[in-house]
C-alpha cells in the first residue's frame, strides 16, 4: 500500500515531514518524499493528514469498561481501601465470561477511536479466571488492537484463586510467545494484598518466563503504612528479595515512592506508568513525575484509552502540584511505544523501515505555525481524540473515516448496556 502526500508527527524525536509511506504486510517498507507508487500498489491519497505513529496505554483495566455511570455505594468510600473493597473487588467478582469479553471489546472500540493500538492490560475476574486472558485477547483481536496481557494475582481470594491466578498467567505467557500481536506478563495486585510467599512465586514466574510483573506500586500511603506496620519494612523492601523488580517490571502509579526508592528503581531499570487522571479521582496525592527517570510511560488505569487527555492531564497536574524538576514531556508521552519495543523487540513509535505499521492519520488543520520546535505544544493544547480519522494496526485499516471495520458496533454496544445493567445488579446485591 502506498500512502501518499502526508505529514509524519514523531515527538521523540521531535520530527515533522512532508513525506509518503509504503507498507508491506504488517510493517512499514519505506518512507520518503521522493517515493513513486510501484505498479500495482493500492494508493491512499491523505493529502495534509497528519500521521502519528499509533498510541500506546501503558496500564489499564478493560475489566472495569462496563462500570461507566454505575451506581456508588450509597456511602461514599472514605478512603482508597475502601475504594477498592467497596466498588473495584466488588465489579471484578462479579464478572462472568460474557461480561468480562464485552467488557474488552468496548474498551477496544473506545481505544481505537481515540488512535490507540495497544493496550498493556492489568486484568481480574476471581469468578472466572482460567481463560479469561483468552477471552480478552479474542475480543481485541476481533477489534483489531494489540495487547500485552496479565492476570492480577492476589492473595485476597485465598490461595486456590492465587495459584489458579499464577497458572493463568503462565498458560497465557507460553502460548504467545512468539504471537505477533500479543504477549502475556505476570500481573500481580499490589505488595499489600500479597503475603512473602506470592510476591516469591510472581517474581519466579517472571524469571522462569523471561518476562516481568507487572503491578501497583505504593498507589496510596495506605501500602507504605501496611509494609511498614506489617512486615517491618518498605514497598520496595518488599518487591526487591522477589525479583519483582527488574528491568522488564511494569510499576504502575509510584505516587508513594521515596527518593531512595526512585534511585533504585533507576539502578533496576524498572518501568514507571504515571495515571493522573485515575490518581486523581482516587484522591490518592500527586506522583513526582521528575524523578521517573528515561523508564516512563503513561496508562490510563481503567478510564478510556484515550492518550491524549491523559497527556494533558499529567501536563497540567504537574503544573499545578508547583514541583520544581524537570519533566521530559515527549519522553513521558511516548514511553508505551518504547516499552512495547521492549515487549515486542520490534521498533514501536517511528517510521523506520521494518517498524510495525501501527499509524493514527489525524485531521488536524493547525491554526498557527506548526514546526520541530514546537510540535509538543500542538500536541497537548491543540489535538483531541476526535480528530483521529482512520487508524491503522499492523498494516491493517481498523477504524476507516470514523468507522471501525468489520464489527457491527451499535449491536456490540446494545448488548454491553445489557450486560452492564444485570452486572450493576449483581454488585448492588452483594452489599
Ligand atoms: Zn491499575
Amino acid at each position: 500500500m502506498f500512502i501518499k502526500n502526508i505529514r509524519t508527527f514523531t515527538l521523540a524525536p521531535a520530527r515533522l515531514k512532508k513525506t509518503n509511506l509504503r507498507i508491506i504486510g504488517s510493517e512499514i517498507a519505506a518512507e520518503g518524499s521522493s517515493l513513486v507508487r510501484m505498479k500495482n500498489e493500492q494508493v491512499v491519497d491523505l493529502e495534509g493528514k497528519l500521521v502519528l505513529p499509533g498510541f500506546v496505554n501503558a496500564h489499564t483495566h478493560l475489566y472495569s469498561s462496563l462500570s461507566r455511570g454505575m451506581p456508588m455505594p450509597s456511602r461514599a468510600p472514605a478512603n482508597f481501601t475502601e475504594i477498592l473493597k467497596n466498588i473495584w473487588w466488588k465489579l471484578d467478582v462479579a464478572l462472568d465470561e460474557e461480561t468480562l469479553y464485552y467488557s474488552a471489546l468496548v474498551g477496544a472500540i473506545e481505544a481505537i477511536r481515540c488512535g490507540t493500538t495497544a493496550l498493556v492490560d492489568h486484568h481480574a475476574s476471581p469468578s472466572s479466571i482460567k481463560g479469561s486472558l483468552d477471552l480478552i485477547k479474542k475480543a481485541l483481536k476481533e477489534i483489531g488492537l494489540r495487547g500485552v496481557l496479565c492476570y492480577e494475582v492476589t492473595d485476597r481470594g485465598g490461595k486456590k484463586k492465587r495459584d489458579e491466578g499464577l497458572e493463568e498467567n503462565e498458560r497465557f505467557i507460553e502460548g504467545n510467545k512468539t504471537d505477533e500481536y500479543f504477549r502475556g506478563y505476570v500481573g500481580a495486585h499490589a505488595a499489600f494484598t500479597l503475603s512473602d510467599e506470592s510476591l516469591h512465586l510472581c517474581g519466579e514466574l517472571a524469571a522462569k518466563h523471561n518476562t516481568g510483573v507487572h503491578i501497583h506500586v505504593s498507589e496510596d500511603a495506605c501500602e507504605v503504612k501496611d509494609a511498614k506496620e506489617k512486615h517491618k519494612s518498605t514497598v520496595f523492601g518488599r518487591l526487591t528479595p522477589h525479583k519483582i523488580l527488574t528491568k522488564d517490571s511494569i510499576l504502575a502509579h509510584c505516587v508513594h515512592l521515596t527518593p531512595s526508592e526512585f534511585k533504585t528503581s533507576k539502578e533496576k531499570e524498572c518501568w514507571l506508568v504515571h495515571n493522573p487522571r485515575s490518581n486523581m479521582n482516587n484522591r490518592v496525592g500527586y506522583a513526582p513525575i521528575h524523578l521517573f527517570g528515561e523508564k516512563c510511560a503513561l496508562g490510563t488505569d481503567g478510564f478510556p484509552a484515550d492518550m491524549l487527555e491523559e497527556a494533558r492531564f499529567a501536563f497540567l497536574k504537574q503544573r499545578d502540584s508547583h514541583l520544581d524538576g524537570n519533566v521530559n514531556d515527549a519522553n513521558l508521552v511516548t514511553g508505551g511505544q518504547r516499552l512495547i519495543t521492549n515487549i515486542f523487540g520490534k521498533k514501536f513509535g517511528t517510521f523506520e523501515t521494518g517498524a510495525p505499521a501501527d499509524l493514527v492519520v489525524m485531521n488536524y488543520n493547525e491554526p498557527t505555525p506548526m514546526e520541530k520546535d514546537n510540535l509538543l505544544g500542538h500536541y497537548l493544547f491543540g489535538m483531541q481524540s476526535s480528530m483521529v480519522e482512520s487508524v491503522m494496526v499492523g498494516g491493517r485499516w481498523v477504524m476507516k473515516d470514523r468507522k471501525i471495520v468489520g464489527i457491527d458496533e451499535d449491536q456490540i454496544f446494545a448488548r454491553s448496556r445489557q450486560l452492564a445493567k444485570t452486572l450493576w445488579i449483581k454488585m448492588e446485591k452483594s452489599t
